[in-house]
């Protein structure tokens, strides 16, 4: 399953994640660092970190994040040359569940994050609770937003395509519900209308 700290709350990954443990299936973690997004820490998620724990890498972070899930059997990680693997192995090495404190402080990392993209969404889903059409607006954006900043666009497609169809933005009429419920002042269909442009796009090239 694709799991890690950013997508816990808002692709339903914590969701997904519980449908496992209840069926007694252990789960065997992949993207735990959000194809590099994890990784490569924008300087306000950055400082977040540092200010917590300045001796911890956002690699490390991310991937005990994943592996102090109890259901968890494996956590894979996508390793690009020898110094990563040396620091994966050293994370295992002297491996220990995360506290109660570090994950406070992923969530205040992944609310930083999704805070700073192209899209000023906070995930608070007031927007949910209006939508007809169960849109999953949230998750739509974080997604985006995460394009916008690793810009991978085969990670963009993959992401998007497992929100179930009904849930995407094409499936939006345009009502407007959702933009009169919302804190930010968001224009709801109109960036679902770009974001759906944008992947049909990724999806062709
Ligand atoms: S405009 Fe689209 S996303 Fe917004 S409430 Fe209507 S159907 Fe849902
Ligand atoms: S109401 Fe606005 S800020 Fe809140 S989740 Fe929906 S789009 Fe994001």
């Amino acid at each position: 399953m694709q799991v890690n700290y950013l997508d816990w709350d808002v692709v339903k990954g914590k969701e997904q994640y519980e449908i496992a443990q209840s069926a007694g299936i252990p789960v065997t973690v992949m993207e735990p660092l959000r194809g590099g997004g994890l990784v490569n820490l924008s300087d306000k998620a950055l400082q977040e970190l540092k200010a917590n724990y300045p001796d911890t890498t956002p690699a490390e972070f991310g991937l005990r994040w994943a592996a102090s899930l109890d259901n968890v059997v494996t956590v894979l990680s996508g390793m690009s040359n020898l110094e990563q693997v040396r620091q994966n192995i050293k994370t295992f090495e002297n491996y220990k569940d995360m506290t109660k404190e570090e994950k406070e402080v992923a969530n205040k990392i992944a609310k930083i994050i999704q805070s700073q993209g192209e899209i000023n969404c906070t995930a608070c889903k007031y927007c949910l609770e209006v939508c007809p059409k169960n849109i999953n607006i949230p998750a739509i954006f974080s997604l985006y937003n995460q394009y916008k900043v690793v810009k991978n666009k085969m990670m963009f497609t993959i992401y998007y395509e497992s929100l179930a169809e009904e849930e995407r933005a094409n499936a939006c009429i345009k009502c407007g519900l959702c933009s009169k419920n919302c804190p930010q002042s968001l224009q709801i269909p109109e960036l679902l209308e770009k974001i759906e442009k944008e992947y049909k796009k990724a999806k062709e090239e």
